[in-house]
C-alpha cells in the first residue's frame, strides 16, 4: 500500500505506532499522550496541525512560542517548552508557557516563581533529568532530583511538579536508548517512595520520533514528536 506523505497520514502513523508500542508493552493506548514538537516549523504547518485536532504544542524557544501564540491567539492551544531555558527567559516562559518540560536547576526555579508571582499564575513542570553521559545533553543529576522537589514544594509554591522529563543517548545502540528510558522510570519509582508532599509524578515525558516506542515500552506516559510528523526540519536543532 502506497500512502501520501501528507501530515495526516504521517500523524495516523504515529498514533498507530503508538498504540502498538502500548499493546506490546501490555499498556492502554490511551496511557500515552502525544506532544506534536511544532518547534521550527512555521505557523502554517501549526494551522495545519491544528485542522487535524491537535491543540497542544511542544517548542524549545521563548521568542518562537510567543510569535506563534501570538498569531493563533483566542483557539485555545496550549504552548509547552520543552527546550533548555537561559535564566533571563524566565519571564517570557512565565507569560507564555502553558507548561514548562525543561526545569533543571534551582536558579531557574527561583526565577521562574518570581516571575509567576508577578504575573499571578501557577506552572506545571517537569523536571528534566539527565540519564545519558553525554555532555550536550541538559538536565540534572538523578541524585539531586529529591533535595530539588523538595526545596520547589517548600520554596517556590507556584511551580507545580507533574513528573519528569528525559532526553534519551543520541545512539545507534537501542540498549543503550532503552537504559536512559529506564533510568528514568527506575527514579520516578523511587522517589514516589520518599512520598514528598505536593509533588505528582505521574508523568514520564520520554521518546521522541526516533526512539518513541522504546520509551512506551519502559513507562513514557508522553512521547514529543517533531519531525515523524511535521517533516524534516530544515535547520538543526542545538539540542
Ligand atoms: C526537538 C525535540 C523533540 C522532538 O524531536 P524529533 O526528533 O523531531 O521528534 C523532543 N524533545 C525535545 C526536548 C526536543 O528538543
Amino acid at each position: 500500500m502506497t500512502d501520501v506523505d501528507t501530515m495526516a497520514t504521517r500523524l495516523a502513523r504515529i498514533r498507530q505506532r503508538i498504540a502498538q508500542a502500548c499493546e506490546r508493552a501490555g499498556r492502554a493506548p490511551d496511557s500515552v499522550t502525544l506532544l506534536p514538537v511544532s518547534k521550527t516549523f512555521e505557523v502554517d504547518a501549526v494551522r495545519e496541525a491544528m485542522a487535524l485536532g491537535l491543540t497542544r504544542f511542544g517548542e524549545n524557544k521563548t521568542q518562537e512560542l510567543r510569535q506563534k501564540a501570538a498569531a493563533l491567539a483566542g483557539q485555545g492551544l496550549q504552548w509547552v517548552l520543552i527546550g533548555h531555558l537561559q535564566t533571563n527567559k524566565a519571564k517570557d516562559a512565565a507569560r507564555d508557557a502553558t507548561e514548562l518540560q525543561s526545569l533543571d536547576r534551582l536558579d531557574l526555579a527561583e526565577a521562574l516563581h518570581r516571575r509567576l508571582v508577578n504575573e499571578g499564575r501557577t506552572l506545571d513542570v517537569l523536571v528534566q533529568v539527565k540519564t545519558s553521559s553525554e555532555p550536550s545533553k541538559y538536565g540534572m543529576a538523578p541524585a539531586d532530583v529529591a533535595a530539588f522537589l523538595r526545596r520547589i514544594t517548600a520554596d517556590f509554591p507556584t511551580l507545580r511538579v507533574q513528573g519528569l522529563m528525559t532526553m534519551a543517548a543520541n545512539s545507534p545502540d537501542p540498549l543503550e536508548v532503552r537504559a536512559c528510558f529506564r533510568a528514568l522510570r527506575e527514579l520516578r519509582d523511587q522517589l514516589r517512595q520518599e512520598s514528598i508532599a505536593g509533588v505528582s509524578l505521574e508523568r514520564l515525558s520520554m521518546g521522541m520520533s526516533g526512539d518513541f516506542e522504546l520509551a512506551i515500552e519502559e513507562g513514557s506516559t508522553e512521547v514529543r514528536i517533531g519531525t515523524a510528523i511535521f517533516g524534516a526540519r530544515s535547520y538543526p536543532d542545538p539540542q
